[in-house]
């Protein structure tokens, strides 16, 4: 049994810690963040995950928080007025989706972390030094610890692969669009499930629905840009800049609710590929070794089942652990690739450049399904 040391409790990180504990190793969870990241938007449960949380034991708990997010999502004029209807095929590629909150989901994991998991809050790596036979920590806050192997389940802009693998730029395909979800408490109407989208060229900004909640979705199109990942300040800053001018629909409601949020997501739309997921004593998995952007509506599902096999392989391989890595990517590789082909094409459809790009998208969205 192994001493294992998870950097990151978000989907990836909670799952591994999950399967890694149960199968009988000693685990610690260390989270940058002081608290669970639960916000965002509802994710999807799809593929091969459902029977992952089958497995897992948390299929019927994801069942009972499952959500409709969308009766239907609307594009609409500066005004308001729908002129498109968008498909839900368009966006969906598999029938298969259990959509859940974002919260619920993140909160059944926490849930079913066995109690012996030290889960550590405000905590993250600062340096680490692989020997060979053990892998030498120093932690932000300054303590030193030595763990038999390093899971980095921290995310897109992952410490541990920087540390590892080398730059983050290195292994980055940027997608050219930025995202950011908020609260949006001023657009909730209970029982509403029509999501309005409004276009501009190269932007847009929207209203989802779900029980008694609403959110304020933004995208644009934009080269990348230097900023602080961890600078909340500086991504509202960002935002607001690329609606800056913009008084059409419920933009400037929209986003001074998202100015508001004290935990509003933004990122960049930035896809990761790496030759292998592994070196030495340390592994990647979730959106530290293949994000597919949310524009894949898999990135969560893909999480549960990479550290699901990662602890399987490990389980059967025993001591060997590059066999067990191995295995592991072979298994995962197939789903990753295919959820960042299919991520790639969004932005065409929900963020088109030009007038002329979102009059021809909305035409052929009518054709489809008349409004
Ligand atoms: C707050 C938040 C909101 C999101 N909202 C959406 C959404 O609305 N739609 C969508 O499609 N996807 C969203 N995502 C991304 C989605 O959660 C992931 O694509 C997917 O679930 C894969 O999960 P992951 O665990 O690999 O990565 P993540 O969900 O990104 O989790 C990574 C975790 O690692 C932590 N972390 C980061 N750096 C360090 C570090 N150096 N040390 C320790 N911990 C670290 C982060 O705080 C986070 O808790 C969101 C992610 C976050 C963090």
């Amino acid at each position: 049994m192994m001493k294992i040391l998870v950097s990151g409790a978000g989907a990836a990180g909670l799952c591994a810690g999950i399967n890694l504990a149960r199968a009988g190793h000693t685990v610690e969870i260390v989270e940058r963040a002081n608290h669970l990241r639960v916000n965002g938007s509802p994710i999807d449960v799809r593929g091969e995950a459902l029977e992952t949380a089958r497995s897992m034991g948390i299929l019927d708990a994801v069942l009972e928080h499952r959500i409709t997010m969308t009766e239907q999502t609307m594009f609409v004029d500066s005004s308001g007025v729908a002129v498109a209807p968008l498909v839900t095929q368009e966006i969906n590629d598999t029938p298969d989706d259990i959509e859940l909150p974002r919260e619920d989901l993140m909160t059944i994991l926490r849930h079913a972390l066995p109690e012996q998991v030290d889960l550590r809050f405000e905590e993250s790596i600062a340096t680490l030094a692989d020997d060979g036979d053990r892998v030498a920590i120093t932690f932000a806050s300054g303590r030193d610890a030595a763990y038999d192997l390093v899971v980095g389940a921290d995310g897109v802009h992952s410490a541990v692969r920087r540390l590892v693998f080398g730059p983050e730029q290195d292994f980055t395909e940027h997608l050219g669009v930025y995202v950011a979800i908020g609260d949006a408490p001023g657009q909730a109407a209970p029982g509403e499930r029509v999501t309005e989208i409004l276009n501009l060229p190269g932007r847009f900004a929207g209203v989802a629905r779900y029980r008694d909640k609403a959110l304020g979705v933004f995208e644009f199109r934009s080269d990348p840009i230097d900023y602080d990942y961890h600078d909340l300040n500086a991504q509202k800053r960002i935002l607001t800049e690329a609606f800056a001018g913009v008084e059409d629909w419920k933009v400037p409601e929209l986003i001074k609710a998202a100015q508001d949020d004290p935990n509003l997501y933004f990122d960049v739309l930035t896809q990761i590929h790496l030759p292998n997921w592994h070196r030495g004593r340390v592994v990647l998995i979730g959106d530290a070794a293949h994000c597919a952007t949310p524009m894949a509506g898999r990135g969560t599902a893909l999480a549960l089942l990479g550290a699901w096999t990662l602890a399987e392989e490990l389980t059967r391989h025993g001591d060997d652990l590059t066999t067990a890595f191995v295995a592991y990517e072979q298994r995962q590789r197939p789903h990753a690739a295919a959820a960042q082909e299919f991520g790639r094409g969004g932005a065409d459809l929900v963020v088109p450049a030009t007038w002329e790009a979102i009059e021809a998208r909305n035409t052929r969205l009518r054709a489809a399904q008349p409004l």
